[in-house]
């Protein structure tokens, strides 16, 4: 959710400054700005809109001269998305800009005191309050000037600060928001996230919540919350330039589509070694597995409906019970658990705001966290007791699709893993799961070649107001997600129901040509869904199945039947998404939507 960049060295910063900010615009905004140090004042250009807009006002930056600087994208909190709004802020003496991500929580009382000092404010932001604050704090020393600044604060915030006394410098506060430092040669950076700094640098340093650093052309220095200087570890990024580029492809969101079979290879290779699940960052003995007596899964959007697909793999393999909830229901639910819960926290980011408090919340009542992340050194990755990733790479398409699968992917490892050790599988069901497991890639890779007439397919629907989305049990869940997908870039209302449900309520709203997509890849269930998909059309509905390739008693009931390659039920959804993805992509195609960029959502939302 939106973000922040900041340069310094001895190019000229706002076309880097305005790269940077494009680099982010996949995270959500609605406005952008810049402030560069010139000859002797900080100027600052900012929009509502899109970054192509600042480009354009900046001629691509070549405008604006200066080699120190700071950049922002903005999705509103406080106040409208307006250029008056838009971030960077200006201190009433000009010498301090500032952009921020988050929220102050105490901006109101803050705001009070300043205007009665006699500051006066230009935007409705909270974010305004800390720029006036900086000039009220001004002792001379910019880093006491932060840090007295920074005291009053309560909330959350990424902050970039530039002043005009110092020209070659710039901070960089965090606590509750992400941001990251990027160390160059001559030159330094601060991001948001890696897919900012990776055609820069390869090497950047974690900042932890309370942390700031200052950053010069020459060197960067890390202090503490009480301005101690720290010393911290220079990481390699390990993804590349083009893993978060269009590579060829219309959209970010086909791209990660067809990247699936490599993304959860990835995710599967280092972790299966010598016909052995090998979790080495989750290796509990079957003792200390056993002292869970249920398991609580956490997480978001896709990532919650891949908890509720991953469920039936968790309770059949391990047989211990599972929850599946929301984080932002969780946080505030007043959850019975203890030190006996094993808590699942999922996350593509690592930095959901309601999935980060969920799982205080929980560790605070003595449950052990266990985060499937896919953002290496993401807050949640240092919150939880053990962390597995899932190595999908960027993801850059708001709607996640190789997020999803990879987090599925490493649930199901983790069942298998449980499960084994706590001798709740036996080998013969372990041999054939894995066997299944491994070939996951190449079944996802024939998964997408089967789904060729989608495009087609999507034709037939996209023109329709509400679609339904109907399964049972592990088809459930991919009946969620396939509604998700479709709502959120397509903008078409779609709903999901367990198909035993339909009847006792829903039915009421199918009508002659209402498009019900039914997933019909559990086989113990089939006969009960296909009961299902005739009570349907007997009320005009016009049915296209997903089904496994083989299956003929479908072929008499759906208008259109597309097809995936037969797996284990329990492994089904990561096949069985990739059709939902798909026909979602054409639908949203057809109708002209901005499919990587959803109108207002965000890729990470780090705000509650
Ligand atoms: N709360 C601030 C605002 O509304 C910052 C929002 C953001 O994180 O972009 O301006």
């Amino acid at each position: 959710m939106c973000g922040i960049v900041g340069f310094t060295g001895a190019r000229e910063t706002a076309p880097l400054l305005l790269e940077g900010l494009k680099r982010l615009e996949y995270r959500g905004y609605d406005s952008a700005g810049i402030a560069v140090m010139g000859e002797d004042a900080i100027r600052v250009e900012k929009i509502s809109g899109k970054v192509q807009k600042l480009c354009d006002k900046t001629e691509n930056g070549a405008a604006v001269h200066g080699r120190t600087g700071i950049g922002h994208t903005r999705w509103a909190t406080h106040g409208a998305p307006t250029d008056l709004n838009a971030h960077p802020h200006l201190s009433n003496d000009g010498r301090f800009a500032v952009v921020h991500n988050g929220i102050i929580e105490n901006f109101a009382v803050l705001r009070e005191a300043l205007i009665q000092k006699g500051y006066t404010f230009e935007s409705e932001t909270d974010t305004e309050v800390i720029v006036h604050l900086l000039e009220d704090c001004d002792c001379g020393d910019l880093k006491s000037t932060v840090m007295r600044t920074v005291a009053q604060l309560e909330g959350s915030y990424a902050l970039g600060v530039l002043c005009s006394d110092h020209p070659n410098t710039l901070f960089a506060v965090k606590e509750a928001s992400p941001l990251i430092l990027g160390v160059g040669i001559g030159e330094n950076y601060f991001a948001s996230d890696v897919t900012a700094l990776v055609s820069y640098t390869k090497n950047a340093i974690y900042l932890d919540d309370g942390e700031f650093a200052e950053l010069t052309p020459e060197e960067i220095t890390v202090y503490d919350s009480t301005g101690r200087k720290m010393e911290k570890p220079v990481s390699r990024i390990t993804w590349t330039v083009e893993a978060a580029e269009k590579g060829g492809y219309d959209h970010f969101m086909l791209k990660e589509i067809m990247e699936q079979p490599a993304a959860v290879r990835a995710a599967i290779a280092p972790r299966v070694r010598d016909g052995e699940i090998r979790l080495d960052e989750f290796d509990l003995s079957a003792e200390e597995l056993g002292q869970f007596n249920k398991i609580v899964i956490t997480a978001c959007g896709s990532a919650y409906y891949a908890g509720c697909a991953a469920k039936y793999a968790l309770e059949s393999l391990c047989r211990i019970p599972v929850e599946v909830v929301l984080a932002s229901e969780l946080r505030y639910g007043d959850p019975l658990i203890d030190e006996h819960t094993l808590l699942i926290v999922i996350s593509q980011s690592g930095e959901t705001a309601d999935t980060i408090a969920a799982m205080k919340e929980c560790r605070a009542r003595g449950a052990k966290a266990l985060a499937i992340v896919n953002v290496v050194e993401s807050t949640i990755a240092k919150l939880a007791d053990w962390t597995l990733y899932t190595w999908a790479g960027p993801e850059i398409a708001v709607a996640t699709t190789k997020g999803y699968t990879t987090q599925l992917t490493v649930l199901f490892l983790t069942a298998m893993f449980i499960g084994r050790r706590l001798g709740r599988l036996g080998d013969e069901r372990y041999a054939v799961l894995l066997y299944d497991l491994l070939r996951l890639p190449k079944l996802i890779q024939n998964a997408i070649d089967l789904n060729h007439g989608i495009p087609a397919i999507a034709r037939k629907y996209h023109k329709s107001p509400s679609l339904f989305f109907i399964g049972r049990n592990t088809d459930w869940a991919v009946a969620l997600e396939g509604a998700r997908k479709m709502k959120e870039i397509s903008y078409i209302h779609a709903e999901s129901y367990a198909a035993g449900e339909l009847k006792h309520g829903t039915i009421a709203l199918i009508e002659e040509g209402t498009p019900v997509i039914a997933v019909c890849c559990n086989e113990q269930l089939l006969d009960k869904t296909i009961s299902n998909i005739v009570e349907v059309k007997a009320r005009g509905a016009r049915v296209l199945a997903v089904a496994f390739r083989g299956e003929r008693k479908i072929v008499a009931e759906a208008n259109d039947v597309i097809y995936i390659p037969p797996v284990n039920t329990l492994f089904s959804p990561a096949l069985a998404v990739i059709p939902m993805q798909l026909l979602a992509y054409y639908v949203a195609k057809e109708n002209g939507c901005d499919i990587d960029k959803p109108k207002n959502l965000a890729k990470s939302v780090t705000v509650e």
